[in-house]
């Protein structure tokens, strides 16, 4: 049996390659599950909804020294990422809020 991950989600942890040794003292080690957005969120949720859910790992980031490493190595635009990376909840994409409060989507 190989040892491949073939789980399909969207953490952090998995878009960093483990020789990125800052991951080691990022303060979301061990809880990458934290990053996610719950499945139960969906994209048709309120960004508040969202937002409130993901608090949790956004505290985390409010410590973490690493925000640029992390957003550099995620590249969260291009990679139309779901979930906390560098202090902000993104989904799609799209950043949608951070501690602060809710971003306002794009303009139709
Ligand atoms: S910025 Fe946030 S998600 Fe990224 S490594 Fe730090 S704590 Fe984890």
């Amino acid at each position: 049996m190989g040892s491949a991950d073939h789980s399909v989600t969207n953490t952090v942890s998995r878009r960093l390659p483990r020789a990125e040794s800052w991951l080691d003292d990022a303060p979301c080690r061990g809880m990458w599950w934290l990053t996610d957005i719950p499945p139960d969120l969906t994209r048709h949720h309120a960004r508040a909804s969202v937002v409130a859910a993901m608090r949790p790992a956004l505290e985390l980031c409010a410590d973490c020294p690493f925000t640029r490493q992390c957003l550099e190595r995620v590249a969260p635009r291009e990679s139309y990422y779901d979930g906390v990376c560098g202090g902000i909840c993104w989904r799609n994409g799209e950043a949608i809020g951070g501690l602060t409060g809710v971003i306002a989507g794009r303009a139709a």
